[in-house]
């Protein structure tokens, strides 16, 4: 049964094309098949897909969040098929890497808030802010919602911080600095609206499993509790090696593995 008063939020990166990757990292590219078959089965449910900015001041117990990391070029159709859906999602977008290679244009940006998505910072560049300065972090902030509100003419006031690594209490430096919430990478449900500045999500990887995203969206609580395990034990790998060994080492255990 699921919990009253919790969302299940969803985390999503590239939603390409089969065999077409680009420049999308393949373990997080889902394919069009399995959103749509996603989708589908959130439909199935009773529930509809919804952005965590729409949610913030009004929950709504039918509604799943879709949240989209990084600004890859493949989010425009992701979009549509939301929109074709009859709900909504967040993307957050780099704004140094917009209209580059591989990523959403201005002008696609502009498409997707006037089709009711909502536009989001990731920061500027995609850097982790545990490895910056608190200046530096404050510009990451600044710089991408003040880039994204002139442009597209649109209130900016989610963050996701890249990786999901952050400073301690970060969350009461982004609302300093006029964000309402943080979408994190911390594993878990959306508990408490309106007064949770540090949203957890749960990450759909190429790999995710049908019967898992079941289990997600049902907020199946015995798979929670084995999630937040395994992030624990991530995060702490990652707070003993640092985020350069860290990466080098998960780098070297999937070259192992055959990935
Ligand atoms: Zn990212």
């Amino acid at each position: 049964m699921r919990a009253a008063q919790s969302t299940t939020v969803l985390m999503y990166h590239a939603v390409v094309a089969a065999g077409e990757h680009g420049l999308a990292d393949p373990r997080y590219a889902v394919s069009r098949a399995q959103f749509l078959h996603q989708l589908g089965d959130i439909a199935a449910a009773g529930l509809r897909p919804a952005s965590v900015a729409s949610l913030l001041p009004q929950p709504d117990r039918a509604a799943v969040a879709f949240t989209f990391d990084d600004g890859h070029e493949s989010n425009a159709w992701a979009a549509q098929a939301l929109l074709d859906a009859g709900g909504s999602g967040d993307f957050f977008v780099n704004t140094a890497t917009i209209g580059t290679p591989g990523h959403l244009s201005w002008e696609a940006l502009r498409d997707m808030a006037a089709a009711g998505m909502s536009i989001q910072s990731h920061g500027h560049h995609h850097r982790y802010l545990d490895d910056l300065t608190p200046f530096e972090v404050e510009q990451e902030l600044q710089r991408s919602k003040a880039l994204l509100e002139d442009r597209l003419g649109i209130r900016v006031d989610l963050f996701a911080p890249p990786g999901g690594r952050m400073p301690a209490s970060f969350d009461r430096t982004a609302v300093r600095l006029g964000y309402r919430a943080v979408c994190s990478s911390r594993v878990g449900l959306w508990h408490n609206h309106g007064a949770a500045r540090d949203i957890p999500r749960l990450a759909i990887l190429a790999d995710t499993a049908p019967a898992q995203f079941a289990r997600w969206v049902r907020q199946d609580g015995s798979e929670m509790l084995q999630q937040r395990l395994r992030y624990a034990a991530l995060a702490s790998g990652k707070r003993l090696l640092g985020n350069a060994n860290y990466e080098r080492m998960r780098r070297g255990l999937l070259r192992l593995a055959g990935r």
